[in-house]
Parts: structure tokens; C-alpha cells; sequence
């Protein structure tokens, strides 16, 4: 009994030290990076089959969903993404201009500021919605998959590019044209009631 014990301790130990030097002699050969049409993507029966991360890095697909880039410039604040996205990772706030502030590049016209324009890719679930939705294609999807960060505060992303002053004056300046149409229409009201 003891004999045949050890006699199976010994083999299934040889049968683990082929298999350590098989890759042992075989990590020799590095490890290919096939397109990700290859069939054989995910094959690797020899040589090291780890990449050697982040000097190598395997292929992506051109249309893989990874970190989410938005052009501010080309946003109109319009908040579609914000709303279509399922966990509310999407924080938006708006000011609205007293005026035209310019055009994106595929000519849609812009009427309102974006203090605010966060997206929490913590939360993200990678889905894509909003990217579909965006009526000026300013929100996509990039190729960057490694965003390692140590705190997972720093995975909320900041697009907005305006100061809280800037803001502030956009919402005094919105205030007071406001204020200014309110007299107006009180003083044509009143006008109208002197004229009866
Ligand atoms: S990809 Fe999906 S989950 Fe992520 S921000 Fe867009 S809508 Fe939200
Ligand atoms: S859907 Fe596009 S244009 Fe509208 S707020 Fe989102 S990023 Fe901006």
C-alpha cells in the first residue's frame, strides 16, 4: 500500500515537472498578438502566454467599448445622454446664454453653457446608449481600456472647461436679462392699460 502511495506521489510530481519545464523551455518563444478577427486570438499552447503588460498590449477591437471621451466644445448641453443613461452616471448642469454662443462642427447651434459635464466611469456599465443618442456625436467611446487610478473618486470624469466664476457671471448675466425682459413686459402691459 505504502509503496504504491509513493509510487503515484512520485508520478503525478514528474507529470507536474513536465509540464513546468514544457513551459519552462517554451517561454523562450514570446507570445503572439494576433487581430482580434484571428481564430486563434485566445490560443496560446506555447511560449509565455502572458503578455508582458503595459510594454505589450493585445489588440482591441475597433469597435470595443472603453473610456468614454466627450468634445465639450461640439456639446449643445442638450442632456439626452445624461437622461438614456440606465445608472445615472451622467451629471449635467446648464446655463442658458443670453445669446448664440456659436455653432459645433457639424453646425448645430449652441444656446446654453455647461458648468458641469461629469461622468462617473466607476459607475459606467459600458453600454453605449449615450453615445447613440448624442445629436452631435461629441460623446464616444475611445480605444483607452487602462485607466488605473488609486482613488475611485479620480474615475469621475471632468469635461466642463468653465470656472465657477465664469459660471457665476453666465448666471448673473442670464438674471439680469431676464429681469430686464420682466420690466419690459410690465412696462408694455402698463402702457397698453393707459392707452384703453
Ligand atoms: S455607456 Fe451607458 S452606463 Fe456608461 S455613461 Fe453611457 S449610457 Fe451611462
Ligand atoms: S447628448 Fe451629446 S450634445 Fe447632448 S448633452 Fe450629451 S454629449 Fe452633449
Amino acid at each position: 500500500m505504502i509503496v504504491k502511495k509513493a509510487y503515484n506521489g512520485l508520478k503525478t510530481s514528474w507529470k507536474g515537472l513536465l509540464i513546468t519545464l514544457k513551459h519552462f523551455f517554451g517561454a523562450r518563444k514570446s507570445k503572439k498578438l494576433p487581430g482580434i478577427q484571428d481564430p486563434d486570438y485566445f490560443a496560446e499552447d506555447t511560449g509565455v502566454v502572458t503578455l508582458q503588460y503595459p510594454h505589450q498590449k493585445l489588440p482591441i477591437p475597433e469597435v470595443g467599448r472603453y473610456q468614454l471621451h466627450v468634445e465639450i466644445d461640439d456639446c449643445i448641453v442638450c442632456d439626452l445622454c445624461a437622461k438614456i443613461c440606465p445608472v445615472n452616471c451622467i451629471e449635467i448642469e446648464s446655463i442658458k446664454a443670453t445669446d448664440v454662443i456659436g455653432k459645433t462642427s457639424d453646425g448645430s447651434v449652441k444656446r446654453l453653457y455647461a458648468p458641469k459635464f461629469d461622468i462617473d466611469m466607476a459607475k459606467c456599465m459600458y453600454c453605449g446608449l449615450c453615445t447613440t443618442v448624442c445629436p452631435t456625436e461629441c460623446i464616444t467611446m475611445t480605444n483607452q481600456y487602462d485607466k488605473t487610478v488609486w482613488q475611485v473618486a479620480d474615475l469621475n470624469y471632468e469635461f466642463a472647461t468653465m470656472t465657477e466664476e465664469e459660471a457665476e457671471q453666465k448666471r448673473l448675466e442670464l438674471e439680469k436679462q431676464q429681469e430686464e425682459r420682466r420690466l419690459a413686459k410690465l412696462a408694455a402691459a402698463t402702457k397698453k392699460e393707459e392707452d384703453k
